[in-house]
């Protein structure tokens, strides 16, 4: 079965470790939990140290003979784009209140001799950091530059089944050399994940019609993005934006597959179902992570079958969930 399969079935978990997720150790832990408990296909940082973590988690938990029904994907972004930035703190304006810290899900924001500071690998660019500095405004964002050419192709050795752009950017053609590097270097299947936060309705299906101008039909993956990383409530509010810009993808009816991200929770592919949307997966990143969160901090998470176990029961019902619906 090919990701195309899965895709056409519409029985497509994708759990989304986070683009900006540096941390090896803890996408090994949340593949294997993840997998074992029914998600078919994986989002990483387009890092070599990751995307063999990945394969670790996998091996842990699905036989070799079973391998080829599970799927990674690596992301990359376009500069600004909030799945690929990182956080910084300016020392200079920081009143080292604390709240910061508090207020990220990942814990990237250490305090090392009574200054806060981000830790780089963890963060995934969400923004909460900011959002609660309102005072001091001490919180920036930078992305790296990084040449795609030089990136991918080591990666898609190691057996990639699909690379994504995060083109949340009203730069259109940035985001369309980055496209067509992506096209030139990789011949399975691309993801492109827009959401509608630089762009109105027709703009977006405009862009998406030019990017798969000269690709096979199906052969392409629409990310319909809500609120890009807001999904850490399980609620249909913080689910709303990622179906409507679903919805306006599907009216188009356009050669593409559809998932759903960004905002995405246990309600997803319920209230898809209860709008009629096609959705024929479901991306799920923040609250995915969040709900397993206390199970997966602990070092021995993997050795503890305990742990595991109690991450396991509470993946396995937001993917038996979410596939239910779809
Ligand atoms: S919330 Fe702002 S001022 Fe407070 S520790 Fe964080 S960066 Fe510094
Ligand atoms: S709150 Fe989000 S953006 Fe800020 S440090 Fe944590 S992960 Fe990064």
């Amino acid at each position: 079965m090919g990701l195309s399969d899965i895709l056409k079935k519409k029985q497509c978990f994708k759990l989304v470790c986070g683009a900006g997720n540096e941390d090896a150790q803890e996408v090994e832990k949340l593949v294997a939990v993840y997998a074992k408990a029914g998600a078919n296909y994986f989002d990483l940082s387009a890092r070599e140290d990751v995307v063999l973590a990945a394969q670790r988690g996998l091996d842990r938990v699905i036989p070799k003979n079973k391998r080829k029904n599970y799927f990674l994907n690596v992301s990359v972004g376009i500069s600004g784009d909030p799945h690929v930035r990182k956080a910084l703190i300016i020392t200079e304006k920081c009143k080292a209140c604390g709240l910061c810290a508090k207020a990220c899900l990942q814990t990237a924001i250490a305090q090392t001799t009574g200054e806060y500071v981000v830790v780089k690998k963890r963060c995934i660019g969400c923004g909460a950091c900011e959002k609660i500095c309102t005072a001091a405004k001490a919180v920036t964002f930078v992305t790296e530059n990084v040449d795609l050419k030089v990136l991918l192709p080591p990666l898609i050795k190691f057996g990639l089944s699909s690379l994504e752009l995060h083109a949340v950017t009203d730069d259109e053609e940035g985001a369309y050399a980055q496209w067509n590097i992506m096209n030139d270097v990789f011949d399975g299947v691309l993801s492109l994940c827009l959401d509608r936060s630089h762009l109105g309705d027709k703009q977006l299906i405009a862009r998406i019609k030019r990017f798969i101008a000269d690709r096979p039909e199906f052969s392409t993956i629409i990310q319909a993005d809500g609120a890009p990383m807001s999904g850490g409530d399980d609620r249909y509010n913080t689910t709303l934006q990622a179906l409507a810009t679903a919805d306006i993808v599907q009216k188009a009816r356009l050669p593409v597959w559809v998932l759903t991200s960004g905002g995405t929770n246990s309600k997803t592919a319920r209230m898809a179902k209860m709008f009629e949307i096609t959705a024929h997966g479901v991306a799920i990143g923040s609250f995915a992570r969040k709900i397993i969160k206390t199970y997966i901090g602990r070092d021995d998470f993997l050795k503890n079958d305990r742990a595991f176990n109690g991450a396991l029961r509470i993946a396995k019902q937001l993917v038996d969930k979410t596939l239910k619906y779809l």
